[in-house]
């Protein structure tokens, strides 16, 4: 299993995009390319107002990667230690197996190189002790960096607060 987990609150995540911003900085992502996304849903009408609803979506860094099994030079690689899965850039020959096999759409082009990016987590700065770009840089602090118990573990908690009212 993998060892990171990117939890979204969203009832912090205000729409800003500052996410997508650090981590297009940090990874010199040219036009058009989106390394992480922030998906707008809604409007749906809570309490009387009307609410925009903004899910975080980085890589899944999968279980059994579909972007693996599709690269036929090995360059998309998951990584024994921890799960990340990332691209090594030296055996990458820009085919896009890997952009057509995932089914999220994770996997980008990179005009500039003629080869594929992707989030990895930013694993040289989870390898220095730091946190991905995207977390750092969230401005509500909506993002949280977590193995996925934790992230299951909040999760429950939430589910446990949102239902104490009607067990009342
Ligand atoms: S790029 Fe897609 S298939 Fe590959 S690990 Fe990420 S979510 Fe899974
Ligand atoms: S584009 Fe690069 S990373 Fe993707 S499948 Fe082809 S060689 Fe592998």
């Amino acid at each position: 299993m993998g060892k990171y987990y990117i939890f979204q609150d969203q009832k912090r995540c205000i729409g800003c995009y500052a996410c997508e911003l650090h981590c297009k900085t940090k990874n010199n992502a040219p036009e058009g390319a989106k390394l992480c996304r922030i998906v707008p849903t809604g409007p749906q009408v809570v309490k009387g107002v009307p609410r925009m609803h903004f899910v975080f979506m980085p890589c899944f860094h999968c279980e059994k990667p579909w972007c693996v099994y599709a690269c036929p030079t090995g360059a998309m690689t998951k990584r024994a230690k921890d799960g990340i899965v990332y691209v090594n850039q030296d055996l990458c020959v820009g085919c896009k197996n890997c952009i057509t096999a995932c089914p999220w759409g994770v996997p980008q082009w990179n005009s500039e190189t003629g080869k594929v990016m992707k989030c990895d987590f930013c694993m040289d700065r989870i390898d220095q002790g730091l946190e991905p770009a995207c977390v750092t840089g969230c401005t509500t602090g909506a993002l949280k960096f977590v193995s996925p118990s934790e992230a299951s573990q909040i999760k429950r908690e939430k589910f446990a607060k949102d239902i104490s009212p009607l067990k009342k």
